[in-house]
């Protein structure tokens, strides 16, 4: 697996505004935000995107779900937000690394685009 932009924020060779960390999970604000909250929460290991992701991966996914709620509870998403994992070329993936993207406070159009 190759390494990415992420990889270089986990390791603080770039640095993003990280708003949680654990030692399997990591979340940082979006550097282009397509909501006025806009989250990336990603694991620490290099997982291109969820079709990479085994069945060795299941605790680990849980572990992120989790993480994805507990991080949109201390931003205060209280009205909701959404949850979007952008997988391959189709779904307009740009980092190979796995993440979950929360977005929130505004109100979010079905179906996306
Ligand atoms: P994707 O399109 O792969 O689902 O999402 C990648 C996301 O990473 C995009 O929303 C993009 O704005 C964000 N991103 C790309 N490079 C950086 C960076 O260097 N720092 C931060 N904080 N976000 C980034």
């Amino acid at each position: 697996m190759s390494d990415t932009i992420f990889g270089k924020i986990i390791r603080r060779e770039i640095p993003a505004d990280i708003v949680y960390e654990d030692d399997r999970a990591l979340a940082f604000k979006d550097i282009n935000p397509q909501a006025p909250t806009h989250i990336l929460v990603i694991p620490k290991k290099n997982i291109t995107n969820l079709d990479a992701a085994t069945p060795e991966d299941l605790d680990l996914l849980g572990h992120l779900l989790l993480t994805v709620k507990k991080v949109a509870g201390q931003a205060g998403l209280s009205n909701g937000y959404r949850v979007v994992i952008n997988n391959g070329a189709d779904a307009g993936q740009t980092v190979y690394h796995m993440h979950f993207h929360i977005l929130g406070d505004r109100p979010l159009k079905w179906p996306p685009g």
